[in-house]
């Protein structure tokens, strides 16, 4: 099947997509971006989706150069073009195209690219067992250094974290954050069951305002479970009765084990199990329909 990416504008066929070496993104991970699902045609929780990225656009004073309504157009057009009903979407806007110096004011326009692709996700056997995880030594960016709520282009935070992770053979990490709170995963948000309460860190803490996160408290919310959002530490996640993970690619997948402590049964707890049926009632649902 071609592909077709949008680049500035245009629908330019996959291996023609090119940006230019001078692009801030590529030379300092000055950018945003969004990983967005479509679900049968539906788009995810586009707005909230949106909003982070204008949000972020807006922290680090980067103009994006389509009005919010033309986004969610070039989004919509992109996926026809593609003809994808199920997906990954992923939304870049980067700096542009400089010199070699940082100053972004060298950069006159933003570079947006809109790629959307079959998405590689676990094998559904991993919702049921559950993923091996580590904690690292690799700290979580401190709010005040580059805060974890922007969605940036620069990983490298994160990337360090998943090195380590494979070094331990392990799927997934656990990040702390300088005080030594749990923050999140490489790139998944983090939340304990313990008692009947679900529990999940302030993203004060260091972490991304997923918007997995955001539905997942919604459902607890609408089912009854009772939620504290709350700082934690490796301990809580240790002695908890379940340890989960959420995030656009992963959805709600379990860690059954934590720096060789086995989880609650050693397999996705019932309260994991509830909460990613409850979520996949409502992913072809809630979000901006593409033939809508
Ligand atoms: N934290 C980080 C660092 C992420 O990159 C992501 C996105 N994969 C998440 C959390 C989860 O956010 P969302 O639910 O919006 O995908």
């Amino acid at each position: 099947m071609s592909q077709w990416i949008y680049l500035n504008g245009e629908y330019v066929a996959k291996h023609e997509a090119k940006i230019s070496v001078f692009d801030h993104g590529f030379l300092y991970g000055d950018g945003i971006f969004e990983g967005i699902r479509i679900y049968n045609g539906n788009i995810f929780k586009c707005k909230e989706h949106l909003d982070r990225l204008y949000d972020s656009a807006k922290s680090i004073m980067l103009d994006i150069p389509l009005s919010y309504s033309e986004m969610e157009r070039a989004l919509i057009e992109t996926i026809r073009k593609n003809g994808m009903n199920d997906g990954y979407i992923r939304l870049v806007v980067s700096r542009g195209d400089g010199n070699l110096g940082l100053d972004p004011r060298r950069c006159p326009k933003a570079n947006v690219v809109i790629i959307v692709e079959q998405l590689a996700i676990y094998p559904p056997e991993a919702y049921v067992n559950g993923l091996k995880s580590v904690s690292v030594s690799t700290r979580r960016n401190i709010p005040d250094a580059l805060n974890p709520k922007i969605k940036s282009l620069n990983y490298l935070n994160n990337i360090l974290v998943k090195i380590q992770a494979n070094l331990a053979g392990a799927g997934e990490a656990i990040m702390l954050n300088a005080q030594g709170y749990v923050a999140e995963g490489s790139s998944d948000n983090i939340f304990i069951v313990k008692n009947g309460v679900v529990f999940t860190p302030p993203c004060y803490v260091g972490a991304l305002e997923g918007i997995t996160r955001g539905a997942i408290l919604e459902i607890c919310g609408k089912i009854g479970l009772p939620v504290r959002i709350e700082p934690f530490t490796l301990h809580d996640v240790y002695v908890a009765d379940e340890v989960f993970f959420t995030g656009t690619a992963a959805e709600v997948i379990a860690t059954c084990e934590v720096d060789g402590r086995v989880i609650g049964s050693g397999k996705a707890g019932p309260i994991t199990t509830r909460l990613l049926e409850e979520f996949r009632k409502i992913v072809e649902i809630d979000g901006l329909k593409v033939n809508g």
